[in-house]
């Protein structure tokens, strides 16, 4: 039997950005993956479909017992010969009782590997904008936990030398035990004024920041109500983040938006709105393939030079297009003396990354914008080839043939459904955890609802602001029952930023 491994993976503190490349290669490999309630669930879309996954949250909190068990099941899958990652929130070797699983894994003679993370205080800290250590205010930091001495009548914690042997303290599992701790400091000697902060899920959109001193801070959490997990930070330091913060006051920081664009489109939008602040939820409602056959498009490719245009209407287009030229031993010379139109600025971007400068450049996928500009063109018995997706709207070659064009318009990619909705996106829809959808086509509106059908789309969806690129995906989005929240002037990713920013800027937390 092969021999197995586990590796125990830092998950990082909450943004699944935050784990390392090592810790990500894992993931990737793994046959089983056994995760905590800490880990980012993001995380496991690195892992392949056909991993396992095994919640260890299920099988306890933070009792022994449990903590035993976890161990077997380690152990039990190692031993399988299984490629087991036991993904662990933070770092696993900071109060993750990574060193007890690899104890047990070592006297199994199970092989394992330790990959660290960004533990929970180092996040919280960059997050909350608060230097751990600083020149003009400390230069040592001490990790404690908060809940020494629950279970035992005497605690283990030197207080005098935790309250005034480090300038920065932080706590983890403090919150429980906050009133007790901040006394115990006082009590040995740290000025009661010293500032305070409880960050709660750092780095991730529910990120929550509570600020005081020593002495008030446990009154404060009280009344706000503020609840694990969270670390509490004490030190001079604190005062830092009135300058220093930077996450949680973006435009749209603590909103969680779901991005329905196909996958290998995603990422340019994801990254623009998490660049806003907002955590992005990624669920690619198309999978975009090659059409059933080349023929059409083939043939038509074979007597370029007899067309007088050739329109792509997407970054999908000339992708597919140029993809096709290139198979078939083509290039950009093929085109000839075929002039070339772009619709929208992003389109006539790829086409100029491809080599071409568009002779004409509509600024939309509306049918006006583009049936007027032709009409500028004089496009009587000219030959226009109009490649399209296969469920494009057949509107505009039909209009530009009623102005006397001749339109060859082959299917040039495929928009199919996913095999499968992104399972974390729907549980957190379930949560209602969700702020806002976008839609930046038709057919990412009409696919998810043909997914989940369109009573439960419109029902799961309820208090979740629906963002639509424009007035034709607006109309989809309306005939699914959908009431649409936003909707940009322009017709590009940038202008639809903008407004779910404008949106969210009034709209109440
Ligand atoms: N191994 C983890 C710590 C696990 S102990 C690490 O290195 O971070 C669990 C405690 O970690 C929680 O009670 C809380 O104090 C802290 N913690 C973990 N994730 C956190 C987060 N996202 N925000 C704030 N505190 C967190």
């Amino acid at each position: 039997m092969p021999s197995g491994i586990v590796y125990l993976v830092g998950a990082g503190p909450g943004d699944p950005g935050l784990i390392t490349l090592r810790g990500v290669e894992c993931l990737r490999q793994a046959e089983v993956v056994v995760y905590d309630y800490l880990a980012n669930e993001y995380l496991l879309n690195h892992a392949p479909p056909a991993a396992e996954r095994i919640y260890a949250g299920k099988i306890g909190g933070r009792h022994n017992q449990d903590q035993e068990e976890i161990n077997r099941l380690l152990v039990a899958k190692g031993l399988e010969g299984r490629i087991v990652v036991r993904l662990k929130g933070g770092d696993p070797f900071v109060f993750g009782r990574g060193g007890e699983e690899c104890e047990a894994l070592a006297s199994a003679g199970v092989a394992f590997e330790v990959v660290p993370g960004v533990t929970a205080a180092v996040g919280a800290a960059a997050y909350a904008g608060i230097p751990l250590t600083h020149r003009d205010f400390t230069a040592s930091v001490a990790f404690v936990t908060g809940q020494e001495g629950r279970d035992k009548d005497e605690t283990s914690i030197d207080w005098t030398r935790i309250s005034l042997g480090s300038g920065t303290v932080v706590f983890y599992m403090g919150i429980t035990a906050l009133r007790r701790n901040m006394q115990l400091m006082i009590e040995h000697g740290r000025a009661p004024n010293t500032p305070v902060a409880l960050v709660r899920w750092a780095t991730t959109a529910g990120q929550q920041v509570l600020t005081g001193t020593l002495s008030d801070i446990a009154d404060k959490a009280e009344s706000a109500g503020f609840k694990p997990p969270a670390v509490t930070i004490v030190g001079e330091v604190v005062n830092l983040r009135k300058q220093l913060r930077w996450f949680d006051n973006r435009p749209l920081s603590g909103r969680r938006i779901i991005v329905t664009r196909a996958a290998d489109q995603a990422g340019e939008f994801s990254a623009m709105l998490s660049g806003c602040g907002a955590t992005v939820l990624e669920c690619p409602t198309i999978n975009l393939i090659e059409p059933a056959s080349w023929e059409e498009l083939d043939t038509a490719v074979g007597r370029l030079t007899e067309f007088n245009w050739l329109v792509l209407t997407s970054v999908n287009s000339v992708r597919f297009f140029f993809n096709r030229l290139d198979f078939l031993g083509l290039d950009a010379r093929a085109l000839g003396q075929c002039k070339v139109c772009a619709v929208g600025p992003k389109t006539a971007e790829a086409i100029l990354a491809r080599g071409i400068r568009p002779d004409l450049i509509p600024p939309d996928y509306k049918a006006e914008s583009i049936v007027s500009e032709f009409a500028k063109q004089a496009v009587r018995g000219q030959r226009i080839l109009f490649p399209r997706a296969d469920r494009a709207r057949e509107i505009i070659p039909r209009d530009l043939e009623q102005m006397g064009a001749s339109v060859t318009s082959p299917v040039i990619y495929r928009n199919i459904l996913p095999d499968r909705l992104c399972p974390e996106t729907l549980l957190a829809l379930e949560k209602r955890s969700v702020d806002c959808i976008t839609f930046t086509s038709s057919s990412t509106a009409l696919n998810m609802a043909e997914m989940l059908s369109t009573d439960l789309l419109a029902n799961m969806l309820q208090g979740v602001a629906v963002a639509s690129i424009g007035p034709v995906t607006s109309k989809t989005c309306r005939d699914l029952g959908l009431k649409v929240d936003i909707e940009p002037l322009e017709f590009t990713l940038a202008a639809l930023l903008n407004s779910i920013q404008r949106y969210f800027s009034t709209a109440a937390r």
